[in-house]
């Protein structure tokens, strides 16, 4: 398969590999140890354009495809994941204003979130993760404003975020009918950072539980109807989906590339480990399984570029193959160095705890497998 990357894309990733190599390598492992949020890293992002890559020109980005967001968050991943979803997040975080926004809100609210303003997308609840329609955080109207009231946990840069998508229970009675989204603006409707979680991995990328008191929001700054949240909430997710499977892919290919180097390089026996067998089955295993899961996260991407009507059931099947494989091809990426690959010098056990996170979030490993029998059986 030819993915017809243009000349722009290409160039773009020529952009984001070079900055990863000169800038993001040599910060990775500090980040991870040091469980710190990169900022000269988001800096650098906003600065050379990767957070504007979201967003179509005409809302003061540079692309707004999902293939260029891929190609931009796989090279990132394939040294620090936890800088990855600087620009993943930002992505998450932007889609409902471009999915569901009034041409007002897009023009208002996305060209300075290209520029580097921090989003973030917040639906999950302490009660309700993957039943998210389940959610409790209520949304009242009075006049031309709402008060939020609830709280929202595990949210990705909810702490630092400038502009915050909170879904809300707009009819207590409605189930997933009853929820709508809004678009907090720190400034004018302030939240409260309740805690933030010590995790297996992405330990640069800070987690988030956050609470609203009565936060009051401007009506002009809900998203769509009263009632579509929960509808757009997936929408979402069907669109950022391919973006975690790039991740993963990245993930895997920055542990592969290590491990590969490391079995030419390792001698026991009398000669280089990469001469037994039994290690050359496992790396032609991992490569194997990288380059299906390549096809399938950037053949998902270009379904969400074309709008294509079985986006939904791909972009779930990018992300489930994507991250079980890339949790494998860590795990194997570790036992390639043996004892050195569970060590913290070498950064393939990081890798291997940073693939984890890919099965879990934006609808656990199970819940995609849902969504696919789902839309095989309809
Ligand atoms: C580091 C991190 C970052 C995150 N970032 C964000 C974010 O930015 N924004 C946000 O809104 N959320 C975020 N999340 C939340 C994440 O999307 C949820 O954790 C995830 O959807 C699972 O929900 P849960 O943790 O409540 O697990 P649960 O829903 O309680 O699931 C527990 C287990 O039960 C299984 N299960 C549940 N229902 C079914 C079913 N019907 N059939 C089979 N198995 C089932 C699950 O697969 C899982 O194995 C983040 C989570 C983490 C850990």
């Amino acid at each position: 398969m030819d993915f017809n990357f243009s000349a722009e894309q290409l160039a773009i990733r020529d952009t984001v590999r070079e900055l990863v190599q000169d800038r993001v390598a040599p910060r990775a492992a500090e980040i991870d140890e040091k469980s710190e949020y990169p900022a000269d890293l988001e800096k650098l992002f906003a600065e050379n354009g990767i957070l504007a890559i979201p967003f179509p020109e005409e809302y003061g980005g540079i692309s707004g495809s999902s293939v260029t967001i891929c190609m931009a968050v796989e090279e990132i991943a394939k040294a620090c994941t936890s800088s990855s979803l600087i620009l993943a997040v930002q992505a998450l975080g932007s889609y409902p204003i471009l999915l569901a926004g009034s041409e007002e809100q897009k023009k208002r609210l996305c060209p300075p979130l290209a520029e580097g303003r921090v989003a973030a997308y917040a639906l999950s609840e302490p009660d309700s993760g993957s039943d998210a329609a389940a959610m409790r955080t209520s949304a009242k109207r009075y006049g031309d404003e709402y008060v939020l009231s609830g709280s929202k946990i595990f949210i990705t840069h909810g702490s630092l975020a400038d502009t915050l998508v909170v879904f809300a229970r707009t009819d207590p009675d409605g189930g997933s009918r009853g929820t709508s989204a809004f678009v907090l603006e720190r400034e004018e409707s302030p939240w409260t950072v309740i805690k933030l979680e010590h995790k297996l991995g992405i330990r640069g990328s800070p987690t988030a539980m956050l609470a609203f008191d009565e936060v009051r929001v401007p009506a002009r700054n809900r998203l769509g109807e009263e009632g579509q949240g929960f509808k757009l909430a997936l929408g979402v997710l069907d669109r950022s989906r391919p973006g975690i499977g790039a991740q993963a892919l990245g993930i895997a290919e920055g542990a592969f590339e290590y491990a590969l180097n490391y079995a030419k390089e390792r001698r026991q026996f009398g000669r280089p480990i990469a001469e037994f067998q039994g290690l050359q089955f496992m790396l032609a295993d991992m490569a194997t399984q990288i380059e299906a899961a390549r096809h399938l996260v950037y053949l998902a991407a270009t379904k969400v570029d074309s709008h294509a009507e079985d986006l939904t059931k791909m972009a779930a099947m990018a992300k489930l193959f994507a991250s079980d494989m890339a949790m494998k091809v860590t795990t194997d990426a570790v036992q390639v160095l043996g004892g050195y690959g569970y060590i913290q010098h070498y950064p393939v056990e990081r890798m291997m705890r940073d693939a984890k996170i890919t099965q879990i979030y934006e609808g656990t490993n199970q819940i995609q497998r849902i969504v696919i029998a789902r839309a095989l059986l309809r």
